[in-house]
C-alpha cells in the first residue's frame, strides 16, 4: 500500500496547510461495489477483470458528455435543438477516445449506431421535461473532488453537476440514464451523494442544502437534504467500510452477496452463485496511486454511476 503526503486545510482556505498521509483512497463507485457485493468489488478493484462496455453504459456516457457541453454554450442557446446537435460529434469524439465503444456495432451496422444515437436523444428529452438549462448557470461540472477523513484516507469523486446559489446554498446534480428498476439502484446512488455531500463539507464547510438524482428515462426529479449529524454518521459508514476493505483483502476473502444487480453483473461466469469459480487471488495485489484518478467508464451495477 502507498502512502502520500497531501495537503488538508480541512475546508478553510485561510487556514495553515496540514500535510497528512495518505494511506489509500476510495471512489463513492468502488465503495458501492463493496457494499453491493464484496466479490465484485474484488472483480473490479483487485482482479481488474475488463468488462465490456455495453450499450446502455456507452449511451449514459454520451448523455453525460452533451449535457457536459451543453452548458459551454450561452444560456440562451441551452435549447433541445441544440442539445439534439451535440449527439452525434460528442459519440464521435468519445469513439475516438475510446475506441473500443465502436465494437458495439457490428460494421456496417449503420442502422444500430442510429438507433443508438437517437435513443441518447430521446433521454435528453426527458432532461428538457425537468429542467431549464437556461435558467442554471453550474458552478462545476465533471469536478473531480476529495477529502481526507480518518486522518489518512483519501475519498474522491466525479460529481456531475454542481450549482451553487446566490447565497451559498450547494445542490450536487446527478443524472441518470439507466433503463434498470430505478428500485434497485437507488439506495446505491443515494450512498454516492452522500459521499459528494461528506467531500464537499469536509472541504468547503457547507453541508449541501440538495442532492438531486435527475432520471432522465422518466423526467423525474429525486431530491435529498442532508444535514451534518447524518453526514458525520455517513463518514463512520465510509471509514468502516473501508477497514472492511482492507480485512477482507488481508484474508483474501471477498464472498458473492447475490442480489438482484447480479442481473447486471458481467462477472456471472467467474462467480460461485452461478457456478463459477474466481481467479486464483493476485499475489501482490498493485495498490492504486490514491493520488491519481483514472475515471472508468460507468460500469453496471450503477449502469450510469
Ligand atoms: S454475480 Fe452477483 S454475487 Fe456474483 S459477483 Fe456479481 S454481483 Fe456479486
Amino acid at each position: 500500500m502507498t502512502a502520500d503526503q497531501v495537503i488538508d486545510t480541512h475546508g478553510d482556505d485561510t487556514a495553515t496547510p496540514v500535510p497528512v498521509t495518505v494511506r489509500a483512497s476510495l471512489s463513492p463507485s468502488r465503495a458501492a461495489d463493496f457494499k453491493t457485493c464484496p466479490l465484485l468489488y474484488r472483480f473490479r478493484s483487485i482482479d481488474r477483470l475488463p468488462e465490456r462496455p455495453t450499450v446502455e453504459q456507452a449511451r449514459g456516457t454520451l448523455v453525460h458528455a452533451v449535457l457536459e457541453r451543453l452548458f459551454d454554450l450561452p444560456a440562451t442557446a441551452r435549447t433541445p435543438e441544440s442539445a439534439g446537435d451535440l449527439v452525434t460529434p460528442q459519440w464521435d469524439r468519445l469513439v475516438t477516445e475510446e475506441p473500443e465503444l465502436a465494437t458495439l456495432f457490428a460494421d456496417g451496422d449503420t442502422a444500430g449506431r442510429e438507433d443508438f444515437l437517437r435513443s441518447a436523444a430521446a433521454l435528453l428529452e426527458g432532461y428538457f421535461a425537468v429542467e431549464d438549462p437556461r435558467r442554471l448557470e453550474p458552478a462545476e461540472r465533471e469536478a473531480l473532488i476529495s477529502a481526507v477523513v480518518d486522518g489518512e484516507l483519501l475519498i474522491r469523486g466525479y460529481l456531475d453537476r454542481l450549482d451553487v446559489a446566490p447565497d451559498g446554498a450547494l445542490r450536487v446534480v446527478d443524472y441518470k440514464t439507466g433503463g434498470a428498476p430505478r428500485e434497485a439502484f437507488e439506495a446505491r446512488a443515494l450512498f454516492q451523494l452522500k459521499f459528494y455531500a461528506l467531500v464537499l463539507w469536509r472541504t468547503r464547510g457547507v453541508v449541501p442544502r440538495v442532492l438531486r438524482l435527475l432520471y432522465l428515462k422518466d423526467a423525474e426529479i429525486c431530491d435529498y437534504a442532508p444535514d451534518a449529524e447524518e453526514l458525520v454518521r455517513f463518514e463512520r459508514t465510509v471509514v468502516a467500510l473501508w477497514r472492511a476493505i482492507e480485512q477482507a483483502t488481508a484474508r483474501q476473502d471477498f464472498r458473492p452477496r447475490p442480489s438482484r444487480l447480479c442481473d447486471w453483473c458481467s462477472h456471472q461466469a467467474r462467480c460461485p452463485t452461478f457456478g463459477g469459480t474466481p481467479p486464483p487471488f493476485p499475489v501482490a495485489v498493485a495498490a492504486p496511486d490514491p493520488l491519481v484518478d483514472a475515471r472508468s467508464r460507468p460500469a453496471t451495477p450503477g449502469a450510469d454511476e
